[in-house]
């Protein structure tokens, strides 16, 4: 006992400082892609290679549309080797989580040339930009937080992935808990559904009856690719694909998986909404 108190004092605290301080990012760490429209010539042998369809073209009357959508990325930088002009750049953001699944996907619009790359860019929509980066939103969470939040996991058929992330958060680096933020066994009792996976067929009424077990005011987050659009899975004979598909979803934290940081940006966006419809929904 004696040894095991003196190795915790001589360790000392080892919970991080996020979203105050910007977390050690691994060198192979893999964020945000970054797209260079302008240099970018042929964006073919990204989409053939893109594992999930993130990277989608549409040719029309001499127009070339290409569309990345980061709910469906998984982030495995094969369209950065694959693009030899060097247009396509991993990055290490990983502050994505919007409100708007509109957000997550960027167009992009070329002239068609005769030998099929891309001519001249017409126009391009800017790509997800983080709602409330980590360090204002810190700055809101004492005023939001004049009380504790209590998230009810669903599992509606994911790898388990994005499960190892979400209990990373309880362990004592990223001490959720910090925040009066936990984690409840029951829907009865949460203020939050935190839902990963596509959602299987066999999960659906579960989901359903899970979302109507929640009391109002709540907020729904779809946690991870698959949890935004189906993901590696995509929609087939056992998928219904992303989370919105069954139950409104407020919030989409991209990543597959998303790493703890982006967990917790993603849950402190929609703390939010939940102080928001608090008082516009308060409980009895
Ligand atoms: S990083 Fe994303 S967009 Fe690029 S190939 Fe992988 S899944 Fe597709």
């Amino acid at each position: 006992m004696f040894k095991i108190l003196q190795k915790s004092i001589s360790i000392g605290t080892v919970t991080a400082e996020y979203p105050r301080v910007a977390p050690h990012l691994a060198e192979q760490f893999r964020g945000r892609l970054e797209f260079d429209f302008a240099a970018w010539s042929d964006a073919r042998p990204a989409a053939d290679v893109c594992p999930t369809g993130a990277i989608a073209i549409h040719d029309c009357d001499g127009v070339r549309q290409v569309t990345v959508d980061y709910g469906r990325c998984i982030f495995c930088g094969e369209c950065e080797q694959a693009s030899a002009d060097g247009a396509v750049r991993m990055t290490k953001q990983f502050e994505l989580a919007v409100t708007d699944r509109r957000d997550l996907v960027i167009t992009a619009e070329y002239a068609l040339q005769a030998d099929g790359h891309h001519g001249e860019l017409l126009s391009f929509s800017s790509g997800p930009i983080a709602e409330e980066p980590g360090k204002r939103i810190e700055a809101a969470i004492h005023k939001l937080l004049g009380r504790s939040l209590a998230i009810r996991q669903v599992d509606a058929g994911s790898c388990n992935g994005c499960e190892q992330e979400i209990v990373a958060l309880n362990n004592p680096v990223h001490d959720i808990e910090r925040f009066g933020i936990r984690f409840v066994a029951s829907p009865r009792h949460a203020d939050m559904l935190l839902v990963t996976g596509p959602v299987t067929r066999n999960m659906e009424l579960a989901l359903r009856k899970t979302w109507a077990a929640t009391p109002d005011p709540k907020v729904v987050v779809a946690v991870g690719a698959c949890g935004i659009s189906g993901g590696i899975f995509g929609t087939n004979y056992a998928s219904l694909g992303g989370v919105d598909a069954v139950i409104p979803v407020d919030v989409y934290i991209p990543g597959c998986p998303p790493r703890p940081e982006a967990l917790l940006h993603g849950i402190l966006l929609a703390l939010g909404l939940v102080r928001q419809r608090m008082g516009t929904h308060p409980r009895g």
